[in-house]
């Protein structure tokens, strides 16, 4: 193997990528879910169904209801169906911090596209300066 001596890069799961997406919005699950349900009796049933999204070995099967979770924040339905029907080496490659993939649009602090961070190609550019104000600050 060429890449003997690099770490493998950690395999992010699609309960992980939901919750990463969630997270980098800021979100509650009950938050997400309110985007889903108008009527009150219908409320537990979606924030459970949310909540499964993010429970660990979760896969959500495609013909059952929509893993779109994109009403209520950023999130790829594709990246999300790719970590679920594909090996690890073929999954997309995604931000190890936020989830963020190159194909969907994500401003970083300054308001700019984000694009691959330069020093550390596992993070985006939003999630290195969010990393550099923590370290300043
Ligand atoms: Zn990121």
């Amino acid at each position: 193997m060429l890449d003997e001596d690099k770490p493998a890069r950690p395999v992010v799961m699609p309960w992980d990528y939901v919750r990463m997406r969630r997270k980098a919005a800021g979100v509650t699950i009950a938050q997400a879910a309110a985007h889903y349900w108008k009527r009150p009796e219908h409320q537990a049933d979606v924030e459970r169904n949310i909540a499964e999204l993010e429970r660990v070995g979760y896969r959500m099967q495609q013909h059952f209801f929509s893993a779109d979770m994109s009403r209520a924040y950023s999130f790829n339905v594709d990246v999300y169906r790719q970590l679920c029907d594909t090996p690890p080496d073929q999954h997309p490659r995604i931000c190890l911090a936020c989830g963020w993939d190159q194909w969907t649009t994500q401003y970083d602090t300054n308001g700019d596209d984000v694009t691959w961070s330069k020093a550390d190609s596992d993070v985006c550019t939003r999630c290195e300066q969010l990393e550099r104000s923590k370290e300043i600050g």
